[in-house]
């Protein structure tokens, strides 16, 4: 069964968005780590059977800082956990879905992971993250 995995949330500052999720929520801080391949580096916290991963940009290039730009600090993406990354990407491709990765890569924690296409998900940017 697919269940959300993390909400991803762009925030300009790991260190002036943390406090609130550790100490203001109670949130136990899982991991924290860059991502280099996306230029990001990425907070995740343990909520329940999910997390909530805060991603700071390292670079102007980075895609959190031109969403930041464009849209300030808020929900960037939603994960959904699923068995097999591959199978789920190609199954989407034949019904005609958007893809923004026809093939999976390597996200936080090591997992592999895919994005799909807002154009195809009603505005919500998806991730497949398979652990
Ligand atoms: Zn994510």
């Amino acid at each position: 069964m697919k269940k959300i995995d993390h909400v991803g949330v762009a925030v300009p500052s790991l260190a002036e968005a943390k406090p609130f999720y550790a100490e203001g929520l109670g949130l136990k801080l899982l991991a924290e780590e860059e991502v280099a391949e996306q230029r990001v580096r990425v907070a995740m916290f343990q909520c329940g059977e999910s997390r909530i991963e805060l991603l700071e940009p390292t670079s102007p290039e980075s895609p959190i800082a031109k969403f930041l730009e464009k849209k300030g600090s808020g929900i960037h993406h939603i994960a959904v956990e699923v068995k097999d990354v591959e199978a789920e990407l190609n199954a989407l491709q034949a019904q005609g879905v958007k893809l923004i990765d026809t093939v999976a890569r390597i996200g936080a924690g090591g997992h592999k992971i895919a994005f799909v296409h807002p154009k195809s998900t009603s505005g919500v940017l998806l991730e497949l993250t398979q652990k």
